[in-house]
């Protein structure tokens, strides 16, 4: 087996991996992208019955990003009810035309 020198110049302040997998310089994060309010989507919490709540958009108190700074979201809805899950679905209401009387 032969050993190979290669000489890469790059300028300064250019980071250089060799070996591993490349990761993409960027990280995996996606970038936060501010989105307006959602409307309010109707219905109730199907465990509840409660109207959903609004959660404004803010700053994450548990979750931060790479650099450390807190991550931040978009406002959403939730069930005011403590420890409830239910989030209000993406319910596009098609009806089901499988039925269909022939
Ligand atoms: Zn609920």
């Amino acid at each position: 087996m032969k050993t190979i020198q290669i000489l890469i110049t790059v300028p300064d302040g250019v980071d250089v991996k060799v070996g591993g997998t490349a990761a993409p310089q960027q990280g995996n994060s996606k970038p936060f992208v501010s989105q307006p309010d959602p409307p309010y989507p109707g219905g109730t919490c199907p465990e509840h019955g409660t109207e959903w709540k609004k959660i404004n958009a803010g700053y994450s108190k548990t979750k931060v990003n790479e650099d450390g700074t807190p991550k931040r979201f978009n406002a959403f809805w939730v069930c005011p009810e403590q420890g409830c899950d239910e989030k209000p679905g993406r319910e596009t209401v098609i009806e089901d035309v499988t039925g269909l009387p022939f």
